[in-house]
């Protein structure tokens, strides 16, 4: 009896663990298949962005699919189970009209390299866990970093995304800073004795990973020092000499500047080739942000904004942002692999010194994580099949609707655009009417009914603490006609929004 049913369970092990054969081929095909179907269903099966349904009627389709067996259930009958509340309830990013986040429709060959990633499985921290993968990776980097035009001496690694890359950044920085200054090593000894006094500068504008790397780098939120920014939302190279001279007549030790290459909200570019001169007379370290405006990369009409990112001494790129990849995929590159040495530490059982020794490439020694996913395969994919002119030719196109988006803005009345010659792909703008007293309110009445309705996904941010709206252009398909429509749908939701207030 007992045997049995030992036997049946070790039958249910085979259709669940990806094994190699024909069975496992078999098995592979036909799952793969039926979820093939059910996300064919929910692409057939919706026309918004959004359901539009409130979290409790979200919360109440829920629960009865939360609900955990103690025994198998079907994969179709899971799937039955969780095509609507799960899968119909997400937010659908390939929409043309879900226009809020820095959160792209992904390409094709990119969702399809998931399920390679996936089934495969390889672990990118030691050699002997992914023996080509390792391989890919470096040559991409390699690629990268040539795009980038860095020097030959060039390395890195690919990451969970721009978070991630920042703090990077803002580790080797403050490790190299106490390794020159005060020949101490942080990876050692900790934080060195005058630590309170170390500063980094970025803009005011620049993404909130910068702080919170600076602050769990053990320097304080205090440590950041936020840069004015002139009226196209760049820091102001003047600032930046100013500020500079003000710590070091206070004693303070300013140490690296962080510059962003695309901000989350204006996609304005600070000025790489003045910060560039500026940190190499005074030797702070250069970190470029470019999570965003990485995406230029490929643009043939808009790389020439990049110039002067090649004179960063690390830099952070998303390709799940401007590069249409599925998350999680980033890149952080670093001018001179020399230091990457800070980062390194051995273990016996992964990356052991006598590897090394031998020529044994073991990619932990390079990344902050230790299991790490091979998110390169969905770059190399995409490129090859689609070759980066196509590639470059789509982020060409967000930057023309992006354009295109602005002047329409401009040209209706009512209507106030932030940035009325987009750097990159977002407009910020709000409507303000004559007769609103607080157009803040409104607006912010505006993209909750738009999103409730799930017609159309906006974002909103703050401009001088007053909130504003704005577009996030990253779907080559959003034409200028899917923008027309939406500004329609914002004018047709404030005029009975000021109609219901008014009566
Ligand atoms: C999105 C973004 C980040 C954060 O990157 P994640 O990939 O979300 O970790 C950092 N900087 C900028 C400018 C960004 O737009």
């Amino acid at each position: 009896m007992v045997t049995t049913t030992k036997n049946q369970t070790a039958n249910l092990f085979d259709l669940f663990v990806l094994q190699q054969g024909e069975e496992g081929a078999e098995a592979f095909r036909k799952q793969t298949d039926l979820v093939a179907d059910t996300i064919a269903d929910v692409l057939r099966g919706t026309d918004q962005p959004f359901t539009g349904l409130s979290v409790e009627e979200i919360k109440q389709q829920l629960r009865p699919v939360m609900d955990i067996p103690e025994s198998a259930q079907s994969l179709n009958e899971v799937l039955e189970e969780i095509k609507g509340p799960i899968l119909k309830n997400s937010l659908h990013v390939s929409h043309e009209k879900s226009m809020a986040h820095l959160h792209c429709p992904p390409l094709l060959p990119g969702v399809l390299a998931e399920l390679m990633i996936g089934s495969l499985n390889q672990s990118m921290d030691s050699w002997d866990q992914s023996p080509a993968a390792t391989y890919v990776e470096e040559e991409l980097i390699r690629y990268l970093t040539e795009t980038v035009k860095y020097p030959v001496e060039a390395d890195g690694v690919f990451t969970s995304g721009g978070t991630q890359s920042n703090y990077m950044g803002m580790l080797l920085a403050r490790d190299d800073f106490c390794l020159s200054q005060w020949n101490h090593r942080v990876q050692t000894d900790g934080l060195p004795e005058h630590f309170t006094k170390m500063r980094v500068l970025c803009s005011e504008n620049a993404h909130f990973s910068v702080k919170k790397s600076i602050s769990q780098l053990g320097l304080g939120e205090q440590a950041v020092i936020p840069v004015p920014v002139d009226e196209n939302h760049q820091m102001d190279p003047d600032e930046v000499v100013r500020i500079v001279e003000d710590l070091e007549s206070e004693g303070l030790l300013p140490f690296a500047i962080a510059a962003t290459c695309g901000t989350t909200d204006y996609g304005s570019i600070d000025p790489l080739e003045d910060l560039a001169e500026f940190c190499k007379q005074k030797g702070l370290w250069l970190h470029v942000d470019a999570a965003y405006g990485g995406g230029l990369l490929l643009s043939q009409e808009h790389q020439h904004k990049l110039a002067g990112l090649e004179r960063a001494d690390s830099m952070a790129l998303d390709f799940h942002k401007w590069l249409f990849q599925p998350i999680s995929c980033g890149v952080f590159l670093l001018k001179n692999r020399k230091y990457l040495r800070l980062l390194s530490h051995h273990a016996d059982y992964l990356n052991p010194a006598e590897d090394e020794e031998e020529g044994i490439l073991n990619l932990v020694d390079k990344s902050i994580q230790t299991t790490r996913r091979f998110d390169a395969l969905k770059v190399l994919v995409t490129l090859k099949t689609m070759g980066t002119s196509l590639l470059g030719s789509m982020i060409d196109r967000t930057m023309e609707v992006a354009q295109y988006a602005a002047s329409e803005l401009e040209r209706r009345p009512g209507f106030k655009v932030i940035n009325p010659s987009p750097e990159m792909s977002t407009v910020v703008f709000q409507y303000c009417p004559e007769d609103i007293a607080t157009p803040g309110e409104l607006n912010r009445k505006i993209q909750q009914q738009l999103f409730q309705e799930g017609r159309a996904v906006i974002a909103k941010t703050a401009v001088d603490g007053e909130t504003h709206l704005k577009f996030t252009l990253l779907n080559p398909r959003t034409s200028e006609n899917d923008v027309n429509e939406v500004i329609d749908e914002i004018e047709k939701t404030a005029h009975a929004l000021v109609g219901g207030i008014s009566q």
